[in-house]
């Protein structure tokens, strides 16, 4: 089984999509005077599971760039991690565990973070396939802004970029003839289980 890869192209339209969220992302964040300077919480350690091979590779880009030593240590963090996990699933409870990248409040793979670390915050809004518009509040920080706002709430229209990384998605798995259904991961499994493997 070899290891998969991007291409060049699919490398850049990942970027460009990224990039695409995080504007968006900032023109609401500025226009509601929100940030996350001063927050108590950290968002790191909300339970999420992923689902692309797309984001899954491109998290890999990042954690290579990290010393083998290092590596080893965020393996021991990421076992901890899905323990407790474990745990709070026995006790009937969405699990609360600090992601094994965040280092000091700080994420080791900034550049490489997941859609769902880059999109985290403000209100959103997202039109499914079958025409039904899914709306999203945003953080509790943002929601107090936005309650004591008067007019109307900006959100970032996910739609579209969302749509062009699932055609990317879509574009990899029939590369690598891919069968499988949809991943569930945590960031934590897709660290322990290595870069995923084709395999062709
Ligand atoms: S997204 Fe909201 S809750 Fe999370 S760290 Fe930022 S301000 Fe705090
Ligand atoms: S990958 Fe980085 S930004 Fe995302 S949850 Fe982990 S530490 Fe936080």
């Amino acid at each position: 089984m070899r290891e998969m890869g991007l291409s060049r192209r699919q490398q850049l339209e990942l970027e460009d999509i990224y990039a695409g969220l995080e504007k968006a992302y900032s023109q609401v964040a500025d226009e509601l005077q929100f940030s996350c300077r001063g927050c108590p919480d950290n968002c790191c350690d909300s339970y999420f599971l992923h689902h692309s091979y797309v984001e899954w590779i491109y998290l890999w880009h990042g954690l290579s760039e990290l010393p083998s030593r290092q590596q080893q240590e965020l393996r021991q963090r990421a076992d901890c991690y899905l323990s407790e996990c474990g745990r709070a699933a026995e006790r009937g409870e969405r699990p609360q565990v600090m992601c094994p990248l965040n280092e000091s409040g700080l994420c080791l793979v900034y550049q490489h973070r997941l859609l769902v670390c880059r999109t985290h915050g403000v209100p959103a809004r997202m039109r499914r396939p079958d025409g039904q518009v899914l709306h999203f509040p945003g953080c509790f920080r943002c929601q107090e802004i936005v309650a004591a706002r008067n007019g109307g709430v900006p959100e970032v229209d996910r739609t579209a970029l969302l749509s062009r990384l699932a055609r990317l998605e879509r574009d990899l798995r029939q590369q690598h003839r891919l069968e499988v259904p949809r991943l569930r991961l945590t960031i934590a499994e897709m660290l322990l289980q290595g870069p995923p493997r084709s395999l062709l």
